[in-house]
């Protein structure tokens, strides 16, 4: 399978091309970068800390979907709509784990969807799709008695908040409690709050140093408390679940698809 990637000289971007290198079946189809990037003109192996493979970033997203077979995107909430109508329009497959989508965003992923697979993962490793899993299981349990409260911490690089996956995390829990998390969220605290609303569903963000991404989520009831917590020790995660992801988009249907599809996880 030929696999792009777009951003390629991002901190995901260079760890995609060493994985896309590496994986048997997947060869490189190009990398591109946005304007006045300073990895553009660079081969992607070089930039990448391999040897040279002989793919130069270009700022040249049509070329580059034109060549893929699927491409990888992991950049920024304003530039994913291009490349969801881009994908579209050739037919190529999209795996998109940029965070902080906003609506437009997100609008242009459902209308590319009519036209070929997207798929879409706040966090594309395997640990944190099987979290999710687990945290709406203990929300089916619970009763509102036991208040939720996701924290997570990530580098000082990062630009959004909560996390994608916080918030994925915080869909999960309220899933398992059947409420809508936009009714129940409680996205910061600050100042004279009074007492906690039953039945919210809380978020706290920390950033720091080089932290790749740390999530708990904690169940705390009268007397006990359950901790839920994934800590990512390497990016290396998430690129391999998103190169896996793009193989395992080969010959599907046009649609939405998310981790779970690709790991055949039962919710
Ligand atoms: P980064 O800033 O290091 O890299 C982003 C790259 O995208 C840069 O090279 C930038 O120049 C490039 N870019 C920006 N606009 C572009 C455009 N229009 N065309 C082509 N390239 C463009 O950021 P990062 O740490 O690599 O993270 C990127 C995104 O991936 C963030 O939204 C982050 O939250 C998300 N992320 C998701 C997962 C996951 O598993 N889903 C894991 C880690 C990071």
């Amino acid at each position: 399978m030929k696999i792009g990637i777009v951003g390629g000289g991002g901190r995901m971007g260079q760890m995609l091309i060493r994985q896309v290198a590496r994986t048997d079946g997947a060869t490189l189809a190009g990398v591109t970068d946005r304007d006045g990037a300073p990895a553009l003109g660079q081969d992607a192996g070089l930039l990448a800390g391999l040897g040279p493979l002989g793919v130069p970033v270009t700022a040249d997203p049509v070329a580059l979907f034109a060549a893929a077979d699927a491409v990888i995107d992991f950049t920024s909430p304003a530039a994913t709509p291009l490349h969801a109508k881009l994908a579209a329009e050739h037919q190529t497959a999209l795996i998109v784990g940029t965070t902080g989508l906003d609506e437009a965003a997100e609008e242009a992923l459902a209308v590319a969807a009519l036209s070929t697979p997207i798929l879409q993962a706040p966090n594309m490793s395997l640990g944190v799709v099987l979290l999710s899993a687990l945290v709406e299981r203990v929300a089916r349990s619970l009763d509102i008695d036991w208040d939720i409260e996701i924290v997570e911490m990530h580098h000082r690089h990062k630009v959004d908040a909560p996390s994608g996956t916080a918030l994925a995390l915080g869909q999960a829990a309220a899933r398992g409690r059947n409420v809508d998390l936009a009714d129940q969220s409680v996205r910061s605290r600050d100042g004279f709050t009074g007492p906690r609303t039953p039945g919210t569903i809380g978020f706290a963000t920390l950033r720091g140093g080089d932290v790749i991404g740390d999530h708990t989520v904690t169940f705390a009831g009268q007397g006990e408390r359950i901790e839920l917590s994934h800590k990512a020790q390497s990016r290396d995660i998430f690129a391999a679940g998103a190169v896996r992801a793009a193989l395992w988009c080969s010959g599907r249907s046009p649609g939405r698809y998310t981790m779970t599809d690709v790991l055949g996880l039962d919710q």
